[in-house]
């Protein structure tokens, strides 16, 4: 039933993204339970409408996506798309304070809903709302990347993200794991080069292709090679961390003398959702590929015993 400003959303998909272990295994930090319905990367049609919801805002049977957050509403943060940020202190999020989309409905306020272009299926609107649109928020952190040398260390579903995104808005990417096969599916998804960090020596790896200028931007999103990205960044250099949580150490002597500029990302504001979403149904990226397993509601066990245990997939609930 959906309350005064409010929609319920019938789920068409509801994708399987890597911080659902934190919960899965009680390692997580912020919030949630046991009880908590999980999966903050919902996508659907709006079934029915609260009172207040006027045509311009949802109609039953609009194609859409979830931001993950809702908050105050008024605040600056809240009104630029970041109600995770919100100053209020009211910050709800699908799967900590609110259920979220491995259900076959789900209630939320109309103000979370963003456009699902047509040309992208709701299993592509799910990888936006949270796994790829988190890559496409560290892009925009890092800034202007067309021409430049992008090294993305770990590529899983963030990682592979990261490399097609950031191929197609102009940059040569280097791809970089410890696993060959996700190598190969880095090369599939754009990168320019691949390096297998567990073979070869990152740093004599990376100045060779770089013609010993080390690299202009590195994304990190695997959380385990943070060092790494310090290793081989050049000067004038920026690196983005959105592998978390994790420890970063530098010297600041070392960032005075490279002039680097270093930085986290916090998954993405509600206008760069939508945009993620314009960009990749604008240059028909493959995210529906990103997605190696699709599970019905009822093999959820059975799903999440198995993302528990794989490194290289990714999952998502069909309804
Ligand atoms: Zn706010
Ligand atoms: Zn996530």
């Amino acid at each position: 039933m959906a309350g005064p400003g409010e929609v319920v959303v019938r789920m068409r998909a509801s994708g399987m993204c890597g911080s659902d272990l934190h919960f899965y295994r009680g390692t997580a930090s912020f919030g949630g339970g046991p009880d908590m319905i999980q999966g903050h990367e919902p996508c659907g049609e709006v079934h029915a409408v609260g009172e207040g919801v006027t045509p311009d805002l949802a109609s039953v049977g609009d194609r859409v996506m979830i931001h993950h957050y809702w908050a105050c509403t008024t605040c600056d943060h809240c009104r630029s798309g970041w109600p995770q940020m919100c100053d209020g202190g009211q910050v709800h999020t699908l799967c900590i304070d609110e259920p979220g989309g491995h259900a076959p409905y789900m209630v939320v306020p109309v103000r979370t809903l963003l456009p699902l272009p047509d040309e992208l299926s709701f299993k592509a609107g799910a990888a936006i709302g949270c796994g790829t649109g988190t890559a496409w928020g560290g892009l925009k952190r890092l800034g202007d990347l067309a021409g430049g040398n992008l090294v993305v260390l770990g590529q899983g579903p963030v990682g592979l993200s990261g490399t097609m995104l950031a191929a197609a808005l102009g940059a040569r990417v280097i791809g970089v794991d410890i696993n060959a096969e996700r190598l190969d599916r880095a090369r599939e998804f754009g990168a320019s080069e691949v390096v297998n960090s567990a073979e070869v020596d990152i740093s004599e790896a990376i100045a060779d292709l770089t013609g010993g200028r080390g690299a202009d931007m590195v994304l990190e999103t695997s959380g385990r090679a943070n060092a790494d990205a310090l290793k081989i960044l050049g000067k004038w250099g920026r690196a983005c961390f959105i592998g978390l949580p994790g420890d970063v150490s530098f010297r600041t002597e070392d960032i005075f003398r490279n002039q680097w500029t270093l930085m986290t990302s916090w998954t993405l504001s509600s206008i760069e959702q939508r945009r993620c979403a314009e960009f990749v149904a604008s240059r028909k990226l493959p995210v529906d590929s990103l997605f190696t397993k699709s599970w019905s509601l009822d093999q959820a066990v059975e799903a999440y015993e198995w993302f528990d245990k794989q490194t290289d997939g990714k999952g998502v609930f069909e309804f």
